[in-house]
Order: C-alpha cells, then sequence, then structure tokens
C-alpha cells in the first residue's frame, strides 16, 4: 500500500519528537527501570494503579526514535484501562511484534491498537523488536509490582 510505510514513519517520529505522558510520578506510584543494552535505549516508568485500573501512566528516558515513541503510543493504548484490559493490550502488541510467549485470547482481537500498528515494521528487524517491546516489558514488570 503506497504512502502508508510514510504515514507509519511520521507517526514514530511525531511520537518520539512530542512523548506523550512524558515525566514522572510521586510515591506511592511503582517506579521500574528498563534497559536494552544492545541500543542503548533506558526508560524509567511509573504506574499508578488504583481499584484495578491503570490511572496514570509516566516514562522517563532517553533512547532511540523506535523505544521511546513506542513508550509514547504505550501510555495512551493503556491509562484508564482495567488492568485486566491492559494486559490483553500487551499480548496483542507482542502478537504484533511476533512474540507469543502469553498466548492471544479470543476477545484481544476487539482490541485497538489506535497508533501503535505504525510499530508493525519493527517486526521485519529483531533487533529493533527489543527496543520497540523495552517499555513493554517495564509495564509487566510494574504491573507485576502493583499485584
Ligand atoms: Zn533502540
Amino acid at each position: 500500500m503506497p504512502g502508508l510505510e510514510d504515514l507509519y514513519r511520521e507517526i514514530i517520529l511525531d511520537h518520539y519528537k512530542n512523548p506523550r505522558n512524558r515525566g514522572e510520578l510521586p510515591e506511592p506510584a511503582i517506579s521500574v527501570e528498563g534497559h536494552n543494552p544492545l541500543c542503548g535505549d533506558e526508560i524509567t516508568l511509573y504506574l499508578d494503579v488504583a481499584d484495578d485500573v491503570v490511572r496514570d501512566v509516566k516514562v522517563s528516558g532517553q533512547g532511540c526514535s523506535i523505544s521511546q515513541s513506542s513508550a509514547s503510543m504505550m501510555t495512551q493504548a493503556v491509562i484508564g484501562r482495567s488492568v485486566t484490559e491492559v494486559r490483553a493490550v500487551i499480548r496483542r502488541f507482542k502478537s504484533m511484534m511476533a512474540i507469543e510467549e502469553d498466548g492471544l485470547e479470543a476477545t484481544d482481537a476487539e482490541i485497538s491498537l489506535g497508533d501503535l500498528e505504525a510499530l508493525q515494521g519493527v517486526v521485519k528487524f529483531p533487533v529493533r523488536i527489543k527496543c520497540a517491546t523495552l517499555s513493554w516489558n517495564t509495564l509487566i514488570q510494574a504491573l507485576d509490582e502493583a499485584g
């Protein structure tokens, strides 16, 4: 489809240059650090969960356009969702990245990834998959800590 790759590149660059939900959250929000030594990406993710809902997520750190834009798009995709829905979003995203470790559930197909679809080309570059999934793996760790 002509133009689609350009559109995706624009979306990724927009999130890289104007990251959404950037910053920190004060305690008692959970904070977890994530590193991707292959590329030098590093993020700190702040997670505020209450009543089983992800109230807020903020991300700080630095790295390549894929890692930082993926983190920005992720925050948009998960804030305001229940923890159960967020775990479904994570499964959907990982499945787009050809990581099937958790297995998809039937209802996952209903979850829209929105801007995150722009990252689907990354699957062709295995080294960059680690960039794209860094913030997601960090989010999983934070969710696990939230209990
Ligand atoms: Zn990277």
